[in-house]
């Protein structure tokens, strides 16, 4: 369970249980869900999380993902903590791997435009010299 403090700046000790949220600072910080210890700051904003408190408790929108730390993938619904599916090592590796083909492509790519301008000075001063 979680509740919500309210604070301008984060207090020195994060205690568990607590969702600390500084509106001044568009910050929240809590212990993360799964016991490891863990600080997990996240921004509260429109582009990024959001957080409501009402009678049943605080709700924490999007999901939490403590990807590469435990791996913990949890929403906080009224105060409560809803367990999601952790991603498997194989679906995180294989995110990895899209993402250096992205890379990968992005940097063939330019390298063939570098050729293509190569090319083109290399015929241009065959023109000249040749
Ligand atoms: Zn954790």
């Amino acid at each position: 369970m979680y509740r919500l403090a309210n604070v301008e700046r984060f207090p020195k000790v994060i205690e568990s249980g607590i969702l600390y949220w500084s509106q001044e600072y568009e910050m929240s910080a809590h212990r993360c869900a799964c016991g490891c210890g863990d600080v997990i700051q996240l921004p509260v904003d429109e582009l990024n999380f959001r957080i409501t408190q009402d009678s049943q408790g605080v709700t924490l929108r999007p999901s939490v993902g403590n990807w590469g730390v435990c791996d913990a993938h949890y929403y906080i619904t009224n105060g409560r903590v809803e367990w999601l599916e952790q991603m498997s090592p194989a679906a995180i590796a294989a995110g990895r791997q899209a993402e250096d083909d992205r890379r990968k492509n992005y940097y063939s790519r330019q390298q063939s435009w570098v050729k293509r301008v190569r090319n083109w000075f290399g015929n241009l001063k065959k023109r000249i010299f040749g």
